[in-house]
């Protein structure tokens, strides 16, 4: 099977990537609850933040600040779901 380039996902990620992430809902790979990322527990760190599902404490995501560039990492969620910008625009 022929593959395109990576750079073809600029066009459908761009939208994804920008997102509201305090509106953006998910789901916890631990215990299965839904909620939006603003109804996460979350704690600083000097380097960067950890949010915690609100029902089972599991790590949602983490997110490093170091030397200029930030790191995320999402494996305690089993998916994320974002509103599509121009639906969410037209409300
Ligand atoms: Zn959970």
């Amino acid at each position: 099977m022929d593959h395109l380039d990576g750079n073809v996902l600029a066009g459908p990620t761009t939208d994804l990537f920008a997102f509201e992430p305090t509106t953006a809902q998910g789901q916890c790979r631990s215990c299965a609850d839904i909620a939006a990322l603003g109804q996460a527990m979350v704690y600083g760190q000097p380097m960067g933040f950890v949010a915690r599902c609100r029902n089972c404490d599991n790590v949602l995501l983490v997110v490093v600040e170091h030397a200029g560039q930030k790191s995320l990492n999402m494996r305690g969620l089993r998916w994320l779901r974002v509103a599509d910008p121009v639906e969410h625009n037209r409300i």
